[in-house]
């Protein structure tokens, strides 16, 4: 099939979180007009068949237009890729060795070690906690899990990457069918940002936890789009915020918290974090816990969800 406009987008005519219809728009812009392939290239890790692509012609007639949502505040590409255009996007306009490189050099996350400290402590009195990393890519998250003893389970969608964590120990998941009400703890770790539907995927991962799990979602802050976008157009700072295939979604913490509770989740307050703290946690990780869940909880884009 050749790769056609019809074949590679869809457009977003309602908010993909609260599916309201009203909106402003930000920005709009053919990827075939001057100056567009230099904000296109900030992107480091495109291949060589992704600039033949679009020198060919094939790509280069798509719109780049954000929309902010009128009613979540969630700024939004209205035309993203499909199916086919993500399938094309992971297996081959983004250089999977480039990427490999640069994933095995991050360093160690004592962040995320210190996440499933704490989960694992507020499950004590279960034999084995079940976690799932929704996203794994090079699986640096499930690493860590697999050697606290946890029972790690992955999901990614580039079946490359699968093969690499397959031989961590780590469970890999393309069903979610089978693991209803299964999960204690469910990590989401910039993902959100990515995905043409947050919602329907995150109604169908509300659903694989347990009555007292824990979703956590982690996606980039972007409070700032409108502002960058009047100050410096298409900027490297707008292209971090949003950018042509890849940050299809520009969240803030209001529109996050949305996306939660329009799939019947309870994004955790203030007081749930104290409710949390009377059981055994050390100085360190009630640290941890006020640090991240409390300041996050009003301002960020790093959130906690139990099941309302
Ligand atoms: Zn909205």
């Amino acid at each position: 099939m050749p790769d056609t406009k019809n074949n590679l987008v869809i457009d977003r005519p309602v908010c993909p979180v609260c599916k309201s219809p009203k909106r402003t728009i930000l920005i709009s812009v053919k990827h075939n007009s001057d100056g567009f392939l230099d904000f296109i290239k900030f992107e480091k890790f495109y291949s060589k068949e992704f600039y033949e692509s679009y020198t060919s012609g094939a790509i280069d007639d798509l719109l780049f237009e954000i929309a902010e949502c009128g009613n979540c505040g969630l700024a939004y590409l209205t035309e993203v890729l499909n199916d086919n255009g993500m399938e094309m996007l992971y297996n081959k306009w983004l250089d999977k060795e480039l990427l490999k490189d640069y994933y095995s050099q991050q360093e160690y996350s004592s962040y995320e070690e210190s996440i499933l400290k704490v989960i694992k402590k507020h499950f004590k009195h279960k034999e084995k906690v079940n976690v799932m990393d929704f996203g794994a890519g090079y699986g640096n998250f499930c690493s860590i899990s697999t050697k606290l003893g946890i029972n790690t389970f992955a999901f990614d969608l580039s079946t490359d990457k699968n093969d690499h964590i397959n031989s961590m120990g780590v469970t890999i998941i393309n069903n979610f069918e089978k693991y209803k009400g299964y999960f204690d703890f469910i990590y989401v770790n910039q993902v959100f940002e990515h995905v043409a539907d947050p919602f329907g995927i995150l109604s169908n991962l509300a659903q694989c936890l347990t009555e007292k799990g824990i979703l956590y979602v982690a996606v980039p802050n972007a409070k700032d789009t409108k502002s960058t976008v009047k100050a410096e157009g298409l900027s490297q700072n707008l292209f971090r915020l949003l950018s042509p295939h890849q940050h299809v979604n520009g969240f803030n913490n209001n529109s996050l918290k949305q996306l939660g509770i329009n799939v019947g989740l309870k994004p955790l307050s203030m007081l749930d974090f104290f409710g949390m703290l009377n059981s055994s946690f050390n100085l360190n990780e009630l640290k941890f816990i006020l640090k991240k869940g409390l300041k996050n909880s009003s301002v960020g884009t790093s959130l906690f969800f139990s099941r309302a």
